[in-house]
């Protein structure tokens, strides 16, 4: 209720061109002028021309089945994202868990799974990101949410300057499983996609643990390779 009075008594700024947005942070012209991913490859969602799976994923097959992203982390997606996980922004959260609501997986066996962060990293932040975005998704999904089913072991902070395959190397051992996923399709939930390291560890990992298949579900991609 107070949040609802509040809505209604203070709109606000959309974030992106600061004009007046009424309820909401983005308003209507600047989320319909939001920049598009077309045509990207099933596998990593990286721009392939011909919605064909890339070059990259023909050559070396990562352990995810498939990426989904909503948009691609340029301008002004990455301000928004960069807002939810260093300005501490969580009502953002709303706005980009909905870009991924069409994205709706398979029903059955799924579940979703949001990237773990490092325990070290939820104390400095405070907050999980992809662990908010993953929970208005699974419940308009209606697939069940396993926060705590994988865990972040090793702090593995990205080395922008490693060549693919050394990331790669790199993130072994980054993730441990609780349980087994025997037969389950995991919907696996983060903010940006750059490499697709980490998400290739992880379904590495869950499929370790018996994952039949494991889908990606990303609010941003990194158009090209990093
Ligand atoms: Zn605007
Ligand atoms: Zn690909």
């Amino acid at each position: 209720m107070a949040r609802h009075l509040a809505d209604r008594f203070m709109p606000n700024e959309c974030f992106v061109c600061g004009q007046e947005a009424g309820s909401v942070l983005v308003c209507e012209a600047c989320r319909a002028s939001l920049p598009r991913l077309a045509a990207v490859c099933p596998v990593c969602a990286i721009p392939s021309g011909e919605d064909l799976i890339c070059g990259t994923c023909q050559r070396t097959r990562p352990a995810f089945d498939a990426t989904a992203a909503a948009l691609p982390y340029v301008f002004p997606v990455d301000r928004l994202v960069q807002a939810l996980k260093y300005g501490r922004r969580l009502a953002l959260t709303r706005f980009l868990s909905g870009l991924l609501e069409p994205f709706a997986p398979p029903q059955g066996a799924a579940v979703v799974v949001p990237m773990p962060l490092h325990p070290a990293r939820l104390r400095e932040r405070g907050f999980n990101q992809a662990a908010e975005i993953a929970r208005p998704l699974a419940r308009a999904w209606g697939v069940p949410l396993l926060i705590d089913a994988v865990e972040r072991v090793r702090d593995t902070a990205p080395q922008a300057t490693l060549p693919w395959l050394e990331r790669r190397r790199n993130m072994r051992g980054a993730f441990r499983c609780n349980g087994s996923f025997a037969g389950r399709v995991v919907v696996v939930v983060d903010d940006v996609m750059t490499t697709g390291a980490t998400l290739d560890e992880l379904a590495r990992t869950l499929k370790s643990h018996g994952a039949a298949c494991v889908v990606n579900r990303v609010v941003a991609r990194t158009p090209s390779p990093v």
